[in-house]
This record gives structure tokens, sequence and C-alpha cells, in this order.
């Protein structure tokens, strides 16, 4: 769930700010704050080529990114493997250690089952277990369409029957990408990357959004209107 990345030069290309939620550009400071934590910098000599001598090839590496917009800071820890010549490596995994990742969920205007479901999913996904994340928002896409009373044998046809229930085209082609997601998981058992189960939620949550809030939000306006409307009514018999 970690939505900034870090590119081998030790800095942090523009992502979602998870401080301010915003699309944003982050500067990293040079001195002092961007150093390895492990190996410990004040060993006698901590230099890449002298550690990987004795066989230390994984560093931990310690990034504070500081938002453009809000400058805020967020704190990575980014795990490299170093090849033999010290110089190049890989990076094995980033973690977002600040601010604390907090689990995806669902508003409360989708319905109950669903919201259980796919927040269960999100603790398998920031758990790194996606095949289990796959198979939850799946289940979480199979509850929506009950809840819209989509018919059809299987899930696909479920799916495609939300067209005639006044969902988009988009959002229908969204919902059989997170079918996929989870078929793949079960059924194939395939391996999913953090960044294409991370999708599959952020489609859900969109399609929730379209689905529930905003016509919980037009209900909403709706009746005001009419309250006013009544009030005026009452007002002038
Ligand atoms: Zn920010």
């Amino acid at each position: 769930m970690t939505s900034l990345t870090v590119n081998q030069h030790g800095l942090v290309p523009p992502g979602l700010c998870p401080n301010c939620h915003l699309h944003s550009g982050f500067a990293v400071p040079e001195h002092g704050f961007n150093s390895y934590i492990w190996p410990h910098p004040q060993l006698e000599n901590p230099s890449v080529e002298h550690q990987i001598k004795f066989g230390m090839h994984t560093w931990l590496r310690q990034i504070p990114a500081i938002c453009h917009h809000c400058h805020k800071t967020t704190v990575l820890h980014q795990l490299i493997r170093f090849h033999e010549d010290g110089k190049t490596g890989e990076v094995l995994r980033v973690m977002q250690v600040w601010p604390e990742r907090q689990s995806r969920e669902l508003h409360v205007s989708a319905p109950n089952a669903m919201r259980e479901l796919f927040a269960e999913g999100a603790r398998a996904e920031a758990a790194e277990a996606y095949r289990a994340a796959g198979a939850m928002y799946r289940a979480a896409v199979e509850e929506l369409c009950k809840n819209l009373g989509a018919e059809g044998n299987g899930l696909f046809n479920k799916i495609n029957d939300l067209a005639n229930r006044g969902v988009t085209r988009e959002i229908v082609d969204d919902l059989h990408e997170a079918r996929l997601l989870g078929n793949w998981s079960l059924h194939d058992g395939l391996e999913f990357s953090a960044e294409e189960v991370a999708d599959v939620a952020n489609l859900i949550v969109e399609a929730v959004h379209i689905l529930y809030v905003q016509s919980e939000e037009r209900r909403a306006m709706r009746e005001a209107r009419k309250a006013r409307r009544d009030a005026f009514t009452a007002g002038n018999p």
C-alpha cells in the first residue's frame, strides 16, 4: 500500500503524499538524514565495498521524503542488495514507516457484507498476502453484484448484467479486472505485485464512490430541496 517509491539514486519520484493525499513532488535531504541504518554507519569501515568482503550484501537505507505541498515528512526504508562490485544492486523492498499505514476501507454507504470482505482483503494486502487479497476483493465484487440485484450464471454474467441496471460500461470493465485478479489468485495460484493488487483495490473504491457515495449524496440533496419546498409551501398556503 505504499504509494511512494524510491529510485536507485535514493530520490523519491512524484506520487501520492500519505500525509495530504495529494499528488505531489518530494525533496530528499542530502546529508544526515538520507542514510544507511544497517549496517550501522558508525562501524569502523562502513563502506559498501568493505562490508561486501564480509558477506554483507543487504543494506537498509532510511529516506525522509518531504512533500512540496504540505511540507510534512514521510519516512521510507529501502532494502537494497548490492552486487559484488559494491556499486550496483537491486531494491528488494520499500517500506513506509511513517506515517503509519492505514488499511483501506470502503465508505459506509457501501453494503456491510461488501465492506467486511473488502476490509479483510485490505488486511491481507497490508500483510503482503496478495493472493488472499485478490480472492477477498473478488468476493467483495460478488457482494456488490448481489446488492444491486444482478442476475446471471457466475460472476462474469452477473457483472455484465450490471450494465442493465444503470452501471456504466467503464465500471463494469473495472469490476471484471477485480474478478480476473481473484480468479487467477484462486484457481491458477498466480502471484501478483503490490501495484497490481493496489490498482484493483482502487478500482473497487472508485466504483463504490460512483455507485453508492454519489447516489447517497444526490439523495440527501434531493431531500433537502424537498424539505425547503415543503417549508415554503407550508408558509404560503
Ligand atoms: Zn503532502
